[in-house]
């Protein structure tokens, strides 16, 4: 999906949440939302990286974003309850949600899964998306067309040695999707995942440190389907598990 263009005004009046905003690829897709019209809500666990894209948001002349600091290991169903109310009341409706935050935890043998570890990476990755969607579903409905995209990776495709908890998570977050995806059918919400492929960040680096980063896509060369799923092309895509590279 590299080759998708996004016109300029793609994403024009319409309001998006991105959680884990911050860093990495959550930060990419909040100044690419933004770059094309989008107001975006920036939900993130460190308040400091969040003003810091708050602030290149508005250096760049895009509409003014709003911060939301939420730590999703944290959160209990409340938090995601009043948040939905919050912007039901400032922004009307929301139009997109890019569910991008998670936990990557140790990678090693299974004998060697930790309980509490195995629960908070649940809880980071599946837990609280679900909880979130549930919270935002509503808000969501008074979009004309409205997108929620789910963030997956190969681990979440196919199982691999190692990769504990979070390839757990990741099949949990496809199965959402598709449950989701089947529930929404035929309304104007729609609802899909990417896997952003091996892609230069902090994350990637903790789980290969011994790569060039270098050697693999920035987090602003893989927009394209950010862009695509979030914008009024994809209007008829549902329920389907892209590649961004
Ligand atoms: P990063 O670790 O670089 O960024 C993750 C973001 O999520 C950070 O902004 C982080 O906030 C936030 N976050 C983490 N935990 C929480 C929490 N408990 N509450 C709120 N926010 C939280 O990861 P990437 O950008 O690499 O990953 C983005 C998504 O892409 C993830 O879902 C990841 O699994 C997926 N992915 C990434 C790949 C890659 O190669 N990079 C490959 C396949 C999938 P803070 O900085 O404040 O901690």
């Amino acid at each position: 999906m590299l080759e998708y263009q996004a016109r300029k005004d793609l994403l024009n009046n319409k309001t998006i949440l991105v959680t884990g905003a911050g860093d990495g690829i959550g930060r990419a897709a909040a100044l690419a939302y933004a770059q094309h019209g989008a107001t975006v809500i920036l939900l993130g666990k460190t308040v400091k990286k969040l003003e810091k894209v708050y602030d290149e948001i508005v250096a760049l002349g895009a509409p003014k974003p709003a911060i939301v600091p939420l730590d999703l290991k944290g959160a209990t169903e409340q938090n995601y309850v009043d948040m939905a109310e919050t912007i039901a009341e400032q922004f009307g409706q929301l139009d997109g949600l890019l569910h991008n935050a998670s936990q990557l935890g140790a990678l090693g043998p299974f004998e060697h899964i930790d309980l509490a570890s195995l629960e908070e990476i649940m809880k980071v990755n599946v837990t609280a998306q679900a909880i979130l969607t549930k919270a935002l579903l509503p808000v969501m409905r008074k979009a004309t067309n409205a997108s929620i995209i789910f963030t997956s990776s190969g681990v979440g495709r196919k199982g691999r040695a190692y990769w504990g908890p979070y390839a757990f998570s990741k099949f949990a977050t496809e199965g959402m999707m598709q449950v989701l995806a089947d529930e929404c059918d035929n309304t104007q919400v729609r609802v899909n995942s990417i896997n952003p492929g091996a892609t230069q960040t902090e994350m990637r680096a903790k789980a290969y440190p011994a790569e060039d980063p270098q050697s693999l896509k920035s987090p602003a060369d893989i927009m394209p389907t950010y862009l695509f799923l979030m914008g009024d092309d994809s209007i008829n895509t549902n329920g389907q598990a892209l590649n961004a590279q």
